[in-house]
């Protein structure tokens, strides 16, 4: 390979083939023989000038190129050979031939040694001239040919070199030390080193020292066959600095040069190296996307079941013990439906960050999706670790968190599967942790339980329910049963609470207590409220028209239906559409919703109630702090809940009763008692001043054509008093 200097490159206009035409001029002051010559040597491609002094020659030569000049010895105004001198002084190529009278050796040698080609004397023999003409154009032909041919080869370098020189590539040779021979101009814009200050020196001061072994490895590979390339990606060094940071990714092209044609032995590499930088940190983001949530930055589900995969692995190795958590966030759909998806997503990322903090070095947090995240814990020793870390990490989320529309205060359920008790599979642990999880949510949420293989069978059952749920209410399955709610001094149906049945298509008739807090995990719960809304008043309405004007019906709600915004005017217009008084429906719900104040529920049931609804209470007693929510929330009634009735086995006073009966006077609110199964307790009831009531004794919940028997024929419920 030749080394090209610093020469920019211009590329030559025209390398076509040389021109077959020659052009001869004939020079000589007799007319007669400027005119024969045309004809001895007329040949296709040959064209004649003639002139007939030697000053006209120079002006005609100034004009043109000839490739052979027919010239007399002795002219008018000069010596042919003054002609000579001044072809020779220009460094004109033409072929010259003396033509000349002149016989002596002498005169022959001293033209030909001023550069003349041939010599010819007159008279002439035609054969003579004809042989000199011939030989001295192919002389000519071939050496104008070899021109062509240098000055071609003259571009072609040019070419390369500024190919090699321009190139965006680093291109460089190393001798057979590893030295380098050649480096092209790259080198100071890629990596800021001079050239020629790298001239000499090793190839591996620009590599990275990670990867010098690497490099050298490959450098001297003797099982390389002989002009084999090689390819392989490497750091290079920035003249400053050698932090891993302030490197450039090239991919290496190496072909080792070898000493001698059919030589083995090599002399040295020519190696182009091209930047991959920015593909590098392209492909960096693209895999960061690939194993990364987008909107915590965490790594996602992928990056954790590698991470988990590799860790069980290890665990196996070192008969070691690994955890993974499943951990959802209670209630969060709520954050996401009330607040907006913007106000959710950064709930999101401020739990993300709490978590985090909890973590040792080596554990990894990932999110699922949704408010689901997962923890892998690949090194404990005992349970007790795992514990201690769900400890904190319930701990982390005590303090409230601010955002732009109120503070919120998080709580998480979380699940744990320990390896190899537990699973020794990611697909095993993720699954058992999560089955631990749904346990958690089922026993009151903000904790967190190990999984406990018994659990197996319920979760089955679960999915499965899942799956039919969503489906129930398109095929029709929902029912509702009907109980009354009798006065018993007045011996009357005062009211129905209307109660969910599915009607599912294996398992029969199941109570809400069996689907409703799946329906609110799976955010199913508003469209099932609505339904049993409608499906009640248009019940009502037709109990009224058939004479039943004071009946008042109950409906049930779920605390998450207080978070629609439009709860009030849903309810209403409902109303309104059947053309039920307000009055005659009573709204049940629960404690635990007025101790949740997050969502303006007080404001809501003011609504309710100025609307002219009836709220009440629905199993009373089983809360706390009951006195201090009755002040904020102007309900009508209490429900006292089953377990207090169930305790009244005779007509003796109970304290408990007695206070809320009590509470009930002081608020100016009606009472209705619940789970009456025994006269006993009807009994009892009344003594402690409670006088509607609702359970067994009366009637079970049964269909509403049965409810319409009992409507027109109340005494049926008293039979037994
Ligand atoms: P709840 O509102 O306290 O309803 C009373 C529950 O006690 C009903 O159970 C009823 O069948 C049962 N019960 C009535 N009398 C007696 C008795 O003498 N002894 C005993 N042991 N039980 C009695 P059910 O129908 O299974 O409903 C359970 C709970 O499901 C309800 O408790 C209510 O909180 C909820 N629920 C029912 N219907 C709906 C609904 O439409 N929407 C919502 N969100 N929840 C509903
Ligand atoms: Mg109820
Ligand atoms: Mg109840």
């Amino acid at each position: 390979m030749s080394i090209p200097g610093d020469k920019p490159f211009q590329p030559t206009k025209s390398l076509g083939p040389v021109e077959p035409d020659f052009r001869i001029l004939i020079v000589d002051d007799d007319p007669a023989l400027r005119r024969t010559f045309p004809h001895v040597l007329a040949h296709p491609g040959r064209s004649f000038d003639e002139t007939g002094s030697i000053a006209e020659a120079i002006v005609r030569l100034e004009q043109q190129h000839y490739d052979l000049i027919l010239l007399d010895y002795r002219l008018p105004d000069a010596s042919g050979l003054a002609l000579l001198d001044w072809l020779v002084e220009r460094r004109r190529d033409e072929a010259v031939i003396i033509i000349s009278g002149e016989d002596a050796i002498d005169a022959a040698i001293g033209a030909l040694r001023r550069g003349a080609d041939d010599y010819v004397r007159k008279p002439y023999h035609v054969a003579q001239l004809q042989r000199a003409v011939e030989s001295t154009l192919h002389k000519g032909a071939l050496e104008k040919a070899n021109r062509a041919m240098s000055q071609r080869l003259r571009a072609s370098e040019q070419l390369h070199r500024y190919l090699v020189e321009s190139s965006p590539d680093l291109i460089f040779t190393l001798d057979a030390e590893g030295r380098f021979s050649y480096i092209n101009p790259r080198i100071k814009p890629l990596l800021g080193f001079e050239r020629n200050a790298l001239m000499r020196r090793p190839f591996t001061t620009l590599v990275m020292p990670e990867d010098i072994d690497r490099i050298c490895n490959l450098l001297n590979q003797p099982s390389r066959m002989p002009g084999e390339s090689f390819n392989v990606e490497l750091r290079l060094r920035r003249s400053r600095g050698s932090s891993i940071d302030d490197c450039v990714t090239v991919s290496l092209t190496g072909l080792p040069m070898l000493a001698q044609p059919g030589d083995g032995r090599s002399a040295g590499l020519y190696g182009v190296a091209r930047d991959i930088s920015e593909r590098k940190r392209a492909e960096e983001i693209i895999s960061f996307q690939a194993y990364h949530d987008q909107l915590t930055h965490l790594p996602n589900r992928v990056l954790f079941k590698d991470r988990l995969e590799l860790a069980i692995a290890q665990a196996q190795r070192r008969t070691g013990a690994l955890a993974v958590m499943f951990i959802d966030i209670d209630r969060f759909k709520l954050v996401n439906d009330t607040y907006g998806h913007a106000e959710g997503d950064a709930l999101l990322r401020a739990i993300a960050a709490r978590l985090s903090t909890t973590l040792r070095r080596g554990d990894t947090l990932a999110r699922l999706g949704g408010d689901e995240f997962t923890i892998l814990l690949p090194d404990i020793n005992v349970p007790e670790d795992a514990e201690t870390i769900a400890t904190k990490i319930l701990d982390a989320l005590a303090a409230p968190i601010t955002l732009s529309q109120g503070e919120y205060r998080a709580t998480m359920s979380i699940g744990i599967a320990l390896f190899p008790r537990d699973g020794t599979t990611a697909e095993d642990l993720t699954r058992h942790a999560d089955i631990a999880m749904y346990q958690v949510k089922r026993s009151g949420k903000n904790a967190f339980r190990f999984f406990d293989p018994t659990l197996n069978t319920h979760h089955h059952e679960r999915i499965a329910l899942e799956n039919d749920l969503r489906n129930a209410l398109l095929r029709g399955e929902f029912e509702l049963h009907y109980q009354p709610q009798v006065s018993i001094a007045r011996r009357q149906i005062v009211g129905m609470e209307a109660l969910l049945r599915w009607r599912h298509p294996v398992l029969g008739s199941l109570s809400p207590n069996t689907f409703i807090q799946v329906a609110e995990e799976l955010g199913m719960i508003g469209e099932i409220s609505r339904w049993v809304m409608e499906e009640a008043c248009t019940q009502l309405a037709q109990w009224r028209s058939a004479g039943h004007l004071e009946l008042r019906m109950s409906v049930n709600l779920s605390p998450l239906d207080f978070d629609k915004r439009d709860i009030v005017s849903s309810i209403t217009s409902c109303l309104t559409r059947h053309a039920l008084p307000p009055g005659q429906i009573e709204l049940e719900i629960t404690e635990s919703l007025m101790m949740n104040d997050t969502a303006d529920v007080a404001t809501k049931v003011r609504e309710l109630r100025s609307a002219g609804l009836s709220v009440a209470i629905d199993d009373f007693g089983t809360g706390y702090s009951a006195l201090a929510y009755l002040q904020k929330f102007p309900v009508s009634t209490l429900k006292i809940d089953r377990s207090f009735v169930r305790d009244l086995d005779g007509p003796s006073t109970n304290p408990i009763i007695s206070a809320i009966t009590g509470i009930a006077r002081g608020f100016a609110l009606d009472i209705v008692a619940e789970g009456v199964e025994q006269p006993e307790q009807a009994e009892a009831l009344q003594l402690l001043g409670c006088d509607v009531m609702q359970g067994y004794w009366f009637a079970r919940p049964a269909p509403a054509h049965e409810a319409l028997e009992w409507l027109a024929q109340p005494a049926r419920l008293f039979a037994g008093h």
